[in-house]
């Protein structure tokens, strides 16, 4: 616990005696206002003013930041007025306190919900005079470092406002010693048990990193000191717990997917020095390609200034660099403060980069606050600022969604209800329809329209962006293939026994028991699922049934009939495109079931020599659904002509799904169209209306 003479030696290495003086009197005036209250933690109060005032000593805050500090709490919870301050410290400490108390009194529960205003008012508190917020940062970080005393329910409301608001804060400050001490405590408070399990796991695979680390950092600085650089520092930099939680949430990775990545920092003494250093970098190590991005010349909008790169490191494991000047790396820990910490940084107009980026920022805030009067607006730039890999979006009911950036309409729908995602057709943003795979921005109206009935689309694994869609597509999509194959399976042994004369119902469970265990599955629907998915060969398995099974009456192998409606473990070759009527053949393929082909295909004749790999299949008497077909229309080259043919396929309810130019040349052209039809006879009357067309020289179906 800090003591006042103590913090008296330090404010003395940079501060003159009267303003230590008059720091003195304000300790007094804290001390004797808060005397005999109690901390939860049971302490004297004074020791947090005392605390905060130290934090802000070690950035070298002026004299009327640490008043403030030591005051902040006495106009909310003591006698002592504004007026009274003003009177002995001056009107801008009395101002510092007040802007201080006010904000306070804000409560944020959450960012995604109704706080607009508080943030609001904390914005304009800081634009006036920005050491208010240091000074709060300061509060809430020593507030942070206690929070142990508190009951579990506080412990989670204010670690939960200090990821949400103060941590985006100190970052948008350029603040990051701060950032992170927040993340880390704010973590560690709203979610202690995956904080423990992460901690563990991190140590655990830390252990495995020391060697290769080791020797890069090695190579690293022979090569450097081989072309006369001199570099101040290479470390190896460790991810933080929260930001490889974060990261592992919302990109769904796995931390060792994660904890891949190594990273490494050089600290050079200037510039030039920096661009050098890359170049030896990319010569020692292959950089990948993207990534390299320079700070330096274009710094971030919180200042911060660094010369990126990943390269691919001994055994190919990708290495990410920073490489940076001193002066760079303090800004980089420090942001705005670093104005206060280091005299040397501040240039002629008073601020160095970061301030003055942060005054900017602010300004512009401001502007926005006076040119729109809405509360609403102002917040969507202030948290489009706070948070940059976030989008906000609204619901048609007004409720604002927070969303990684990249999320799309059905990342939204999932976020909205898991029902909403597995039953959505189709999204409209700003009431105008768009495709489900439409990125969201911030300050959009999404809407979600869902069908019942519907289901999710084995497609949209390869653009939702959120863990919560991707696990709930897979776990459908698992869910389906499941019983799916089963039926299939069931189907397909049947039809296998039937040829040896047998049916299911003749064959005695102790028989699936047992074939079952030969293969080493767990029972008989397991037997049918691997038979589904083509694991198993079921002519096979029905052998085995038979032994020991009394024969039944003869019959004639009737192939196995194919309805439209099998999903996911039945498809259609794109190959041949096959649709009712067409003779067609099953191919069993090892995990994806049965891919369905035309008698004909130029594929087939190839498998056709492995006859256990093979199924007689049949249409069923009636086959639901459409089938994609391939039309090639030869015509003559006339204006507008890709319009009528258009028109004559939809005339004949048929959908087109595609269409691409096959061949072109002055005075002729192939068009290839992807139609939807319902079978063969669908197919002949679309042939036939394309061959009435007058410039039309050739139609057929594509083989
Ligand atoms: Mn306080």
């Amino acid at each position: 616990m800090v003591q006042f003479n103590e913090l008296k030696k330090q404010l003395a290495t940079y501060l003159s005696k009267e303003q230590i003086e008059l720091i003195t009197e304000a300790f007094h005036m804290a001390e004797q206002a808060h005397s005999g209250q109690l901390r939860s933690s049971g302490d004297q109060y004074i020791t947090h003013p005392l605390e905060v005032a130290s934090i802000l000593a070690d950035m070298h805050l002026d004299y009327q930041s640490i008043i403030a500090a030591m005051l902040h709490d006495v106009i909310e919870d003591t006698s002592v007025s504004k007026e009274d301050i003003a009177a002995k410290f001056g009107d801008k400490v009395a101002e510092l306190v007040d802007g201080v108390s006010k904000l306070a009194q804000l409560k944020f529960e959450s960012r995604a919900e109704a706080q607009a205003e508080n943030l609001r008012k904390m914005m304009l508190a800081m634009s006036r005079d920005i050491r208010v917020i240091l000074v709060k940062l300061a509060d809430r970080l020593h507030n942070m470092r206690t929070l142990g005393a508190l009951s579990r329910d506080k412990q989670r409301r204010i670690a939960l406002e200090t990821l949400e608001i103060y941590a985006p804060i100190a970052n948008r400050l350029g603040m990051n010693t701060f950032r992170l001490e927040f993340e880390d405590l704010g973590f560690s408070y709203l979610y202690p048990v995956r904080y423990r399990v992460l901690k563990e796991a991190v140590r655990k695979a830390r252990g495995n990193r020391k060697e290769i680390v080791t020797s890069i950092e090695a190579a690293l600085r022979n090569k450097l000191q081989s072309e006369g650089v001199n570099a101040l520092g290479i470390v190896g930099r460790e991810k933080h717990l929260y930001s490889l939680y974060r990261k592992m949430r919302f990109k769904d990775l796995s931390l060792a997917e994660i904890m891949d990545v190594y990273a490494l920092r050089i600290i050079v003494d200037s510039i030039d020095n920096c661009y050098r250093v890359l170049g030896i970098v990319h010569s020692l190590y292959k950089p990948v390609h993207g990534r390299f991005k320079d700070y330096i010349a274009v710094p971030k909008a919180n200042g911060y200034q660094s010369l990126h790169t990943t390269v691919l490191g001994p055994h190919g494991v990708p290495v990410e660099i920073q490489i940076r000047t001193e002066q760079m790396n303090q800004m980089a820990e420090n942001g705005i403060s670093a104005h206060w910490l280091y005299k040397s940084f501040t240039d002629e107009n008073g601020g160095n980069e970061a301030e003055v980026r942060a005054r900017e920022w602010l300004k512009g805030l401001l502007e926005i606050q006076n040119n729109t009067g809405s509360s609403l607006e102002f917040i969507e730039h202030v948290k489009i600022d706070l948070y940059p890999d976030e989008v906000y979006v609204f619901t048609p009911t007004g409720e604002i969604l927070s969303l990684p950036s990249g999320a799309t309409c059905v990342d939204f729908a999932y976020a909205v209800h898991t029902d909403v995602g597995n039953s959505c057709i189709a999204a409209k943003i700003d009431r105008r329809l768009v495709p489900l795979s439409s990125r969201l921005s911030s300050g959009q109206t999404v809407e979600i329209i869902t069908a019942d009935g519907a289901h999710p689309n084995p497609a949209w694994l390869s653009f939702v962006v959120t863990g919560k869609a991707r696990i709930n597509i897979r776990h459908w999509l698992k869910n389906q293939q499941l019983s799916e194959s089963r039926s299939l399976g069931k189907r397909l042994v049947e039809r296998a026994l039937s040829a040896l004369s047998l049916t299911l119902e003749s064959i005695a469970e102790e028989n699936f028991a047992r074939v079952a265990k030969e293969l080493k599955l767990h029972g008989k629907e397991e037997l049918f699922e691997e038979v589904g998915l083509g694991n198993q060969m079921a002519p096979l398995v029905a052998r085995r049934l038979a032994v020991d099974s009394p024969k039944g009456d003869d019959q004639t192998v009737a192939p196995l009939a194919i309805k439209g409606t099998e999903g996911m473990v039945v498809s259609y070759a794109k190959c041949c495109r096959p649709i009712p009527g067409d003779m067609i053949l099953g191919f069993l393929s090892a995990g994806r079931g049965m891919v369905i082909h035309r008698d004909n295909c130029s594929n087939v004749s190839e498998v056709r020599r492995y006859p256990e790999k093979y199924v007689f299949v049949q249409w069923a008497e009636e086959v639901l659904g459409e089938f994609p077909v391939e039309i090639r229309v030869d015509v003559l080259n006339k204006r507008g002509v890709l319009a009528t043919l258009a028109n004559a396929i939809s005339d004949c309810n048929a959908n087109i799904e595609n269409v691409h130019v096959e061949e072109r040349d002055e005075t002729h052209n192939a068009f290839v169209f992807l139609c939807l039809v319902k079978e063969r006879k669908h197919l002949a009357q679309i042939l036939r209306r394309l061959r009435s067309i007058s410039v039309v020289l050739k139609v057929a179906r594509n083989k």
